[in-house]
């Protein structure tokens, strides 16, 4: 296909934008005003199922069994998709526009055979552009795949924003509209901060680090293909009211395309890590190795890292782990302990880890140093912090969770 002379865009609908049948109506609409007003583009719809329907069928599977098996949880999980893509292409259809409903395996979305969570390895774009040249629109089931031995899969809770994304690079496509119940990404969350403020434009990176850090926007794995293959990505509301798209919403792009590269762009928040602490450790680096070796060994993803020193030669080591994994890294240290010759390990939950987010940190000094000033002002004590190039992190304790939002969006952002 020659891409030149018919762009490809992908527009992908979440949950609540196919919540129910006025809303599915609503979304053939916007294809169809999209048509019209860009006759000259091809258009490929991802969708997701409708809101609530993969939490309900998790309830399910609950409910019926201990432990499913992910094989056929996968199974289950992917029929929410199934519903949503034939409803729509049966709508268009009647509205007179050729569209055809597709599943992964049809589309040959390959991804390894981690069920629940796979990754996508490849995409067969040849199907699609069969139906694309033909006329027609072809409505694909986002967050399945197909393994390499033709099991069903599904690539974890939020993955059909990494199906949009997947197929927009595999098909070179102009841009990828994410469409979905907010107007488009915001400056940090509006229900934590009035002052919140909607972006024009971020960098791939910069959304990629919000998303996450906490921005439950987007999927990060799909921002992370978005920004591997310089696909642009607009995310915007399905009931916004204007129906050519772009107008609003939010662009990401690639960062040479941004005219300003301001300080921080982002604040963000998450409460799903945990933080653990060896107390009474030997300060000596064979005890370090010991630990995080012991962790590795169990897969226990490590984010944050500190030690402070507590006299003759102790330090206490913290670290944070994702909340899920606590369990399990608590019960690791519990094994070592002795061997560590440390004193004893605690565990602490009620905690918010809070980032600034921006591509001007690569060019500009004193972040940290505003960052703290401003925390301290608020009485806010800071537990641990990380930084990359442009990211700073800090963990606070959780209730302080809504003033340091507030009070970094304050400083950085106004
Ligand atoms: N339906 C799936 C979920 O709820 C995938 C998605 O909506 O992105 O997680
Ligand atoms: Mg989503």
């Amino acid at each position: 296909m020659n891409t030149s002379e018919s762009p490809v865009v992908v527009m992908k609908f979440g949950g609540t934008s196919v919540g129910d049948i006025s809303r599915i109506k609503r979304v053939a609409d916007l294809v169809a005003a999209f048509r019209q007003s860009d006759p000259g583009v091809r258009i490929v719809v991802v969708l997701s199922a409708m809101a609530g329907e993969t939490n309900r069928l998790v309830r399910l599977a609950k409910e019926c069994v201990d432990r499913p098996q992910p094989r056929e949880m996968d199974v289950l999980l992917a029929t929410g998709e199934q519903v949503t893509i034939a409803l729509l292409a049966m709508r268009l259809c009647e509205m007179g526009i050729s569209a055809k409903s597709l599943l992964a395996p049809q589309v040959r979305i390959s991804t390894d055979a981690r069920h629940t969570n796979a990754q996508i390895e490849s995409i067969d774009s040849r199907v699609i552009e069969d139906i694309v040249a033909a006329g027609a629109i072809p409505i694909v089931a986002g967050f399945q795949g197909i393994s390499e031995e033709g099991d069903i899969t599904t690539l974890g809770r939020g993955g059909s924003d990494i199906t949009a994304v997947a197929l927009a690079a595999a098909l070179r496509a102009r841009t990828c509209y994410i469409y979905t119940d907010v107007p488009g990404v915001f400056s940090t969350d509006p229900r934590l901060d009035p002052n919140a403020r909607l972006l024009e434009r971020v960098s791939h990176e910069e959304m990629l680090e919000m998303a996450s850090l906490g921005a439950k926007v987007l999927h990060p794995r799909s921002v992370y293909f978005a920004m591997r293959y310089a696909v642009p990505l607009v995310v915007l509301s399905t009931f916004a009211g204007a129906c050519s798209p772009g107008i609003n919403g939010t662009w990401i792009v690639r960062e040479e395309e941004l005219m300003e590269k301001p300080l921080v762009t982002g604040v963000t928040h998450r409460f799903d890590e945990a933080q653990l602490t060896v107390e009474g450790m030997p300060d000596d680096i064979e005890s370090m190795s010991k630990l995080f070796d012991a962790l590795a060994e169990r897969d226990v993803y490590i984010d944050m890292i500190s030690q402070e020193g507590v006299g003759s030669h102790l330090v206490n080591v913290s670290v944070t782990v994702p909340d899920e994994q606590s369990g399990l890294a608590l019960e690791t240290i519990r094994g070592i302990v002795p061997t560590l010759k440390a004193n004893g390990v605690t565990v602490e939950r009620d905690i918010a880890k809070v980032s600034v987010v921006g591509v001007g940190m690569r060019y500009h000094t004193g972040v940290a140093a505003r960052a703290f000033r401003c925390l301290a002002r608020e009485g806010i004590s800071v537990q641990m912090v990380n930084t990359s190039e442009i990211k700073m992190s800090v963990l606070v304790t959780r209730k302080y969770c809504e003033a340091a939002v507030r009070a970094l969006h304050a400083e950085f952002i106004g």
